[in-house]
């Protein structure tokens, strides 16, 4: 029997051989608790949202009882981790509790992420705690508000267990789910074995389940290679427009479907700096927000040297070759409709550099001023805007740049405005508002994740109930750390 009541849960993992997999057992925590619901996620799976907190839904949440016999599966991976292969990661705090079909049709993946050891848990215990599992609760929901891929949150348990980090913290698990949570480093860990049989294993997998349309092409596993090279160019495109760092993008943290996928210290930049570093743990800066593209390019050649076996190396490299005009023209697209430039001109990526140049000068803070760039007024002082430098005359310098160029636009200001208003989000989550969720959730109440999350889930609106998430963060959110121990 499922837990839902309108769910039949599969495992397609099982189609892949054993040593793609562990099987695992159940690891209950004591008392679990239900810290929050996606009522909208519920509704598009055909779940009714009071099912989570049943009996049923907390046992399956909590990963204190599985689904009746859908085996919870732990999968192998390995990756670079800052530059370095590891030769074994694989899900050590992860498991596959199955797929269910929503009411479009389309098949998602279960995970629970914090739910005990696994065979890959290697030094860690398999849990997380409350703090972290907040974060990748909050962040999944806003990043898909703002339209950007990602794995999805469904719900958030506790548990009074206690799980050990800096300090004693408490247990949680996240359910997340995707449509897959394949990695680049699912396809490294067979090629630097040696498994090439192995590879194309997963190569038939990935295609028949998520690029289908390659099947049909001449050459289908190098087909997916290159939709794998878009989809990643296109994800990162999206992430330095809207001002995210991941903070680890270790080839086993991506996604061959270009989702946003393990959110750990991650962050939104509040004032501008092109080289900021969200993650503590990370001294060299490798996964800087300005190194992100690049990074996404050098995890695509780990990926590419695990599809050897599959795709000639010309070809291979011919792909890769592609990767930065294709992220080139995401980018410059994404920041041209912030701009609120309909027309494409020479020019626009000197106008769109020097913004930034001047931003980071003076660490503008990069959601307030795009969101008021809607209200520029060619022939005005735009003092909302101008106020967000320390040195005015830089923006006013630009801002005549600027006005020249929308003389050039065919659209009217109400067009413009309408349209720039949908693409720069009004609220993102910034850290010191995901660290109020956390300390007021720490005492039990966990009120401020629920309005987060609803007023997340509407970025662009105006939405004035929530307009205390929409200000500059207070002075003591510089102070806030955030590292890999979660
Ligand atoms: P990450 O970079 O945080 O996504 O994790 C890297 C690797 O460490 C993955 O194999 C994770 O499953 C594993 N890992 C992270 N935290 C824990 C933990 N608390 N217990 C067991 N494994 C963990
Ligand atoms: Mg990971």
């Amino acid at each position: 029997m499922s837990p839902f009541s309108s769910l039949t849960f599969g495992q397609r993992l099982l189609e892949l051989p054993p040593v793609f997999y562990r099987h695992i057992q159940s690891q209950p925590l004591s008392e679990p608790y239900l810290v929050a619901g996606n009522a909208r996620l519920c509704e598009t799976l055909g779940v009714t949202s009071s099912e989570l907190s049943q009996p049923a839904g907390l046992a399956l949440l909590s990963g204190n009882q599985f689904v009746p016999g859908v085996p919870a599966l732990a999968a192998l991976y390995a990756g670079h981790q800052f530059g370095v292969y590891v030769p074994q990661l694989g899900d050590g705090r992860a498991l596959s509790l199955g797929d269910t079909v929503d009411t479009a049709g389309r098949r998602w993946e279960w995970q629970l992420k914090g739910a005990g050891l696994t065979p890959f848990s290697r030094m860690g215990d398999g849990r997380a705690v409350l703090r972290s599992t907040i974060r990748e609760y909050l962040c999944s929901e806003a990043m898909h508000g703002l339209g950007i891929p990602t794995t999805r949150a469904l719900a958030m348990t506790g548990s009074p267990d206690p799980v050990y980090r800096e300090r004693p913290e408490t247990a949680a698990v996240l359910t997340r789910l995707a449509e897959s949570f394949i990695r680049f480093g699912s396809f490294e860990v067979f090629y630097h074995r040696g498994q090439h049989d192995e590879i194309r294993l997963l190569a038939d997998f990935v295609i028949r389940h998520h690029f289908p349309h390659c099947a049909d092409e001449e050459q289908p596993y190098a087909a997916l290679f290159a939709d794998i090279v878009a989809r990643t160019a296109q994800l990162i495109a999206h992430w330095q427009a809207v001002g995210f760092c991941h903070g680890v993008m270790n080839t086993d943290n991506m996604s061959i479907l270009g989702l946003t996928l393990d959110y750990g210290p991650f962050g939104f930049m509040d004032g501008f700096n092109a080289a900021h570093v969200c993650n503590h743990s990370d001294h060299a800066g490798r996964y800087a927000y300005n190194q992100q593209p690049q990074v996404g390019l050098w995890n695509l050649h780990c990926l590419a040297s695990a599809f050897l076996p599959l795709v000639d190396e010309d070809t291979l490299l011919a792909l890769l070759s592609g990767y930065r005009e294709q992220y080139h023209q995401h980018w410059l697209s994404l920041m041209r409709a912030k701009l609120g430039l309909a027309e494409s001109t020479d020019d626009d990526e000197a106008l769109i550099e020097a913004l930034l140049l001047a931003m980071h000068a003076h660490h503008t803070d990069y959601t307030l001023f795009f969101r008021r760039l809607a209200d520029f007024e060619i022939a005005a002082d735009n003092h909302a805007l101008r106020d967000l430098f320390v040195d005015r005359s830089l923006f006013d310098e630009w801002a005549a740049r600027y006005a020249a160029r929308l003389q050039l636009e065919a659209r009217s200001v109400a067009e413009r405005k309408l349209a720039m208003l949908a693409v720069n989000p009004k609220f993102i989550l910034r850290n010191y508002l995901a660290e109020q969720a956390i300390q007021a959730a720490q005492q039990g109440d966990f009120a401020l994740i629920a309005s987060l999350h609803d007023c997340l889930s509407h970025p662009f609106d105006e939405q004035p109930q929530y307009q205390a998430f929409a200000g500059e963060p207070p002075a003591w959110a510089q102070e806030i750390s955030v590292s890999c121990s979660s």
